[in-house]
């Protein structure tokens, strides 16, 4: 283990003007805190924090990167707080060791590769300067070369999110050593049988022609000089990795595959990349059919090089890149490096949006940081801001979600499924139950609690910031004001058609819908609901040689005079007088009661309800409002569902006269003409009958319930009075009055 004094050396020799004293209280704090505690291997625990620090110290970071290297696992593993820390290292270091901590607990979610970009993305958004991140992977690194006595399960996961997220993590910054170390450990974990028979190989052809590349090496640079190439050349053998992952790229088996070495060559001009190509295929034989031209025809993604394989003296192939330094940049960074070498150097904070930009700011800080003669100052005033305008969510199942900064749970539920929105009542958040309208945080893990045959509320289209969930709440709520309106639709089809003695089916209707101008029965029902469509077009539609009743007119027209057919629950059909019943009823618009919301087709309760009674609204997912006097007995099933409660009251136009249902209960003497006598005495109070029913019939009194329509409680009452005194009624009362 590393001592104290060792650790000051090393970075005392890259920056004379250290802190001392500031490292020195963090190895001696840290070392207290994780105590006896050890790790998987029996070493002491503390000696991985310390081995952290020095890689960081080999990428000549400066003293605070060191420290909170030395620091980074005492919040999490030991009883070390961010106050102790702040205390007795500053804020600054606080922050850094408290972003480290908040980044390890995203290694216990589960993780998919597919999500893996997100991942990466969502580390860049929680860590918020650029020592978290770098500290972070030194960390991944230490951990993964002392992977060994893990747990096998243990181990591979820890080996595939590394060669998920943190070995590509690092190439997107330029770390080509770190990525290419993390790779090459990952791989070992992942895949032993491959792992060593690749190396194996590699080590074989390394000992067999370690000579002659170097003599190419050698040969190639002094070449180019001779012609006035100025070149940077750079050689290296293929890791075990990058040769499997070419083996799996392109279907090769290992025999095939025998340009191991490579070598990048990089010169300042399109015109350098062939002389130079000229130069080494006069110097060496080349490999036929291998040679691509990508400067003059750039592959689809802008790549461009020249790439060649060469025979050397021992027979062994050797692949050559030429490219010019812009070419590099768009190999290395992609597109992005057009427009970042545009924009010219920037420093300090920086904003970038796109991704690829993103890290592309990323990479060049890096290099910022390895060629910079000030890090200290550099790190101090460098802040990442990388996707700060988005947050990332996990689901149960460990599903990432990315979203828009400002997002809520109602967003990320569209973002999982449409369906899950529009069945969304309610959500928890990291295991508590949350408000839906919660602004979601990095890293939380949102669980939607649905529940079937839910109606988004049509306030949550404000609330929501994607637009993937403001489209669906409104699709979801123009759905379900159509099925409302259709719904109603189909019932006065139902009478009407049954008024006129006809069969209705909904069937039926198909063949009827481009006469009545609609495409599909639902439009056409919604039509009917709305009153756009009159029911006796409908009707005639299917039965053209149909004559109506005059009854069926007056109706229609909505005469106040005339006679209906009463049609009882035994199917008698009596011919009553009255005013129009189609009038008042039906109609889901008309009905006027403050506190309905607006397309929420409003209908009453099987006893009704009039002007006068205290009244209230219970919602129908599905159908809309149903209003019941207060009083009334059906109320009890809803105690338990608040929710579905709404307070309404009546809300009448002087100048608009409606009439409202009733239900009554009558016993009436078996005489002659008594039920006739009933009718006369309803309408001749000018209170309409809807319905008639008989309930049962005894040898001398029948007892039916009535269905009537009337202006308000006054009205109703004085109608009952009426009836009272007839000698043919025995009794009569509102039902549930
Ligand atoms: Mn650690």
């Amino acid at each position: 283990m590393m001592r104290q004094y060792e650790l000051v050396e090393k970075v005392a020799a890259y920056k004379p003007e250290l802190d001392e004293a500031l490292l020195n209280r963090a190895y001696v704090y840290a070392m207290q805190k994780h105590g006896s505690q050890k790790r998987a291997s029996g070493d002491p625990y503390f000696s991985h924090p310390l081995e952290v620090a020095a890689i960081l110290t080999d990428m000549h970071l400066d003293e605070a990167t060191v420290a909170v290297a030395l620091l980074h696992d005492t919040i999490e593993d030991t009883d070390a707080t961010r106050k102790e820390i702040d205390q007795l290292f500053g804020p600054k270091i606080g922050q850094l060791v408290e972003g480290l901590t908040k980044l390890k607990k995203l290694d216990l979610v589960s993780k998919k590769a597919a999500q893996a970009e997100n991942l990466r993305k969502l580390l860049l958004a929680i860590a918020d300067d650029i020592r978290v991140l770098l500290v972070k992977l030194a960390d991944r690194l230490h951990n993964m070369r002392t992977l060994g006595p893990m747990a096998p399960e243990k181990r591979a996961r820890i080996a595939q999110e590394t060669m998920d997220i943190y070995a590509p993590l690092a190439g997107r910054m330029g770390m080509q050593d770190m990525r290419d170390e993390l790779e090459q450990l990952s791989f070992r974990h992942l895949n032993l049988d491959a792992f060593e028979t690749i190396t194996a190989r590699l080590a074989e052809l390394k000992e067999r022609h370690e000579g002659t590349i170097a003599a190419i090496e050698r040969d190639l640079t002094a070449k180019l000089k001779e012609n006035g190439i100025q070149a940077s050349v750079s050689g290296r053998q293929k890791t075990a990795y990058s040769v499997f992952s070419k083996m799996q790229r392109k279907a090769l088996s290992l025999e095939q595959l025998s340009d191991i070495f490579g070598f990048r060559v990089i010169v300042d001009s399109d015109e350098a990349c062939y002389r130079t190509l000229g130069i080494v295929h006069r110097t060496w034989p080349m490999v036929p059919g291998r040679f691509k031209d990508y400067i003059s025809t750039p592959k689809q993604n802008d790549y461009r090089s020249l790439h060649t394989t060469i025979v050397g003296p021992s027979r062994q192939r050797v692949e050559l890149q030429i490219r010019t330094k812009d070419m590099h940049d768009v190999a290395e960074y992609g597109v992005a490096a057009h427009a970042l070498y545009k924009d010219g150097e920037t420093s300090g904070a920086v904003h970038l949006s796109k991704e690829s930009n993103a890290y592309g700011w990323l990479r060049r800080t890096i290099e910022l940081l390895a060629s910079g003669d000030n890090p200290e100052e550099f790190l101090e005033h460098t802040k990442l801001e990388l996707f700060q305008d988005q947050v990332f969510c996990f689901t149960p199942k460990g599903r990432l979600i990315a979203l828009p900064r400002g997002a809520t749970p109602i967003d990320f539920a569209y973002a999982v499924h449409s369906e899950v929105g529009d069945n969304c009542v309610g959500c928890k958040i990291d295991g508590r139950i949350m408000p839906v309208v919660t602004e979601l945080a990095n890293g939380d893990e949102v669980e939607i609690i649905c529940a079937k045959g839910q109606i988004p509320p049509q306030a949550w289209e404000n609330i929501a910031v994607t637009g993937k969930a403001r489209a669906a709440i409104r699709r979801a709520a123009r759905t379900q004001i159509r099925k409302q309106y259709s719904g109603i639709g189909q019932q006065i089809l139902d009478r009407t058609f049954a008024r006129a003695g006809k069969m209705y089916s909904r069937e039926a209707l198909k063949p009827l819908l481009g006469k009545l101008g609609h495409r599909e029965i639902e439009d056409a029902l919604a039509a009917v609901g709305r009153g756009e469509l009159k029911p006796t077009d409908v009707l005639r539609a299917a039965f053209p040689d149909y004559q109506e009743s005059r009854a069926a007119r007056a109706a229609e027209k909505g005469e106040d005079e005339g006679w209906f057919n009463l049609r009882t629950a035994a199917g008698m059909i009596f011919r009553v007088p009255g005013r129009s019943k189609a009038k008042a009823r039906t109609n889901g618009r008309a009905i006027p009661i403050r506190g309905a919301g607006e397309d929420m087709p409003v209908r009453f309760g099987p006893d009704g309800a009039v002007p006068g009674d205290r009244i209230v609204g219970i919602i129908d997912p599905g159908k809309g409002i149903t209003i019941y006097p207060i009083q009334s007995p059906a109320l009890t099933a809803y105690d338990d569902e608040p929710d579905r409660w709404v307070d309404v009251r009546w809300d009448l136009d002087e100048a608009m006269s409606e009439r409202f249902p009733a239900r009554i209960m009558l016993s009436a003497k078996n005489e002659p003409g008594s039920l006739a006598e009933i009718a006369e005495t309803i309408a001749i109070n000018d209170a309409n009958i809807h319905n008639l029913s008989m309930i049962s019939t005894a040898p001398d009194f029948t007892k039916m319930v009535i269905e009537l329509e009337v202006w308000d409680i006054q009205h109703l009452t004085q109608t009952l009075r009426q009836l009272r005194a007839k000698p043919c009624v025995a009794d009569v009362t509102r039902v549930n009055g």
